[in-house]
């Protein structure tokens, strides 16, 4: 039996990732995938002249990290087109630009004179205390976004935009474990309108979407082409153990042992792996959850829709993506044949759209049938009844679609981290932990690599010889 410098237990991009890193830092690795395919919630399929996206369509370029992994694999990513940018957010029966800076803000149609007025308050109201306190002291989005900028902008504004990354209503989202970066903003700038302002942009997301040319699952494709056999699918990590200083995989084809274990799987296969080494990393592993989230693929000829999907997408607005029985539960549209126009056929519109998350988790579980009859109903809404029904329709589910990121994130993170100290060369990583977009988990392989790259070397082979 060869040893390996590092196990990496779950195929999705977070393991993917950190297998790249330390592939290219000249370690022999050896990554365990439980399903057939590796890529998890990262994986495109070529269907019928259309490029699908299972999950995830992409990435913003703004992550050095993501800049990192496309060098050392020699992948040019693509841009999303920028033909149609319009943010759309369906709210009171009707479609409304989504006000992207301040001047738009205040010419909105989606909040009253009041609630504008309120917005401006922001520019003198003081520092909250979760600014100014302790470095764990947090709030929920909710509470942060009412404070400073008031219930209007909260309802009409960010809960849509929260949505549409978390698929969770902002009251229940930790500030700090879900937008750091708002925190920061507060923190540092004390007015978020100023910090607008002084850094030159609006409230659109900083970054700019990317894919690749086979879809944004070609990332994860790239990576497992590299690996070959170095990778193994439909070979679930069954056990750990820790022996003569070297750590012990157990799976079906298995054992395979190495210095170092990198667990990327999702938190429940996390924590049944650490459970028997350490009732308290188990227990640890045990405290995060998930929404579940089911995406709704929908090819339409051209000129289906009286007024056609033209932009990025539409997010439902907090309220008005549960009010109506007929379209209670979906989140909003990714009008995929404008921002990526080649994973669409030519005579088509390809929409995706996202249901269920932590606002309505029933809604994903719908049957197919059900789920579509919603999502034409969300359509006929915002673009008018179609004049005849889809030419093709997929629906691709993800029970544990959203990590929830809800209050206490941080103290969750921190007691996996501590009870993480005794294990040497034991490293755990994934989207409930370190960040939810694709970005997030990229920056967390890699850091990961880096810290797996320190495990002391000499004690692992003198214990083994
Ligand atoms: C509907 C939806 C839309 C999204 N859209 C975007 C987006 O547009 N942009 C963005 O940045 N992010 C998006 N995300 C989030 C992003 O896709 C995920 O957070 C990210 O892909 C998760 O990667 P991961 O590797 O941490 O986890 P996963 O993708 O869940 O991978 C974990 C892997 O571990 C494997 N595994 C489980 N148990 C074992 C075991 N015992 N042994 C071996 N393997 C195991 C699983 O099979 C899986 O392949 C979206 C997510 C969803 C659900």
């Amino acid at each position: 039996m060869a040893d390996w410098d590092a196990i990496i237990i779950g195929g999705g991009i977070s393991g993917l990732s950190a297998a790249a890193f330390l592939q290219a830092a000249g370690q022999r690795v050896l990554v365990l995938e439980a399903r057939p395919t590796a890529g998890g919630n990262l994986q495109t399929t070529a269907e019928g002249g259309r490029l699908i996206d299972h999950a995830a369509n992409g990435w913003l370029d703004n992550e050095p990290a993501v800049g990192r992994l496309l060098a050392l694999l020699e992948l040019q990513p693509t841009g999303a087109s920028d033909r149609y940018t319009t943010r759309w957010i369906f709210a009171g029966g009707q479609l409304h630009p989504a006000p992207l800076s301040p001047p738009a803000l205040l010419r909105s149609g989606l909040m009253t004179l009041g609630q504008k007025l309120r917005l401006l308050g922001d520019l003198v109201i003081p520092r909250g205390a979760s600014a100014l306190a302790a470095p764990t002291a947090d709030e929920t989005v909710g509470a942060f976004v009412r404070r400073r900028l008031g219930r209007g902008a909260l309802h009409a504004l960010v809960a849509p935009m929260v949505a549409g990354i978390f698929a969770a209503d902002p009251d229940t989202l930790s500030l700090r474990g879900a937008f750091p970066r708002m925190f920061e903003l507060e923190r540092d700038h004390r007015s978020l309108l100023l910090a607008m302002l002084r850094l030159r942009r609006g409230g659109a997301p900083a970054g700019k979407l990317q894919t690749t040319a086979a879809g944004a699952g070609g990332l994860s494709a790239a990576i497992a082409a590299r690996l070959g056999d170095q990778l193994r699918t439909d070979s679930p990590a069954r056990g750990l153990r820790r022996e003569d200083n070297l750590w012990h995989v157990d799976f079906d084809a298995g054992p395979e042992r190495a210095r170092a274990v990198l667990i990327a799987a999702p938190a429940p296969s996390a924590a049944a792996l650490c459970a028997p080494l350490d009732p308290a990393l188990g227990a640890a592993l045990s405290a995060f959850s998930y929404a579940p989230a089911a995406v709704v693929v929908t090819a339409w000829a051209q000129g289906s829709f009286p007024t056609p999907p033209r932009g990025f997408g539409a997010l439902v607005g907090r309220g008005d993506n549960t009010a109506d029985p007929a379209t209670c539960g979906v989140l909003g549209t990714v009008y995929t044949s404008e921002i990526f126009p080649d994973q669409a056929r030519p005579d088509e519109q390809l929409l995706r759209s996202i249901v269920g998350g932590g606002i309505a988790p029933e809604a994903a579980a719908l049957d197919d049938q059900a789920l579509l009859g919603r999502v034409v109903a969300h359509l006929s809404a915002c673009h008018g009844a179609p004049t005849q029904p889809p030419r093709w329709v997929k629906v691709l589910r993800h029970p544990l679609g959203i990590p929830r990121v809800g209050a206490g994130h941080l103290d969750r993170v921190a007691a996996v981290e501590v009870a993480l100290r005794p294990h040497s060369g034991l490293h755990i990583l994934g989207n409930y932990l370190y960040g939810v977009g694709v970005k997030d988990c990229v920056r967390a392989g890699e850091a990961a690599a880096a810290a797996a790259l320190r495990t002391p070397p000499a004690a692992a082979r003198q214990n083994h010889a």
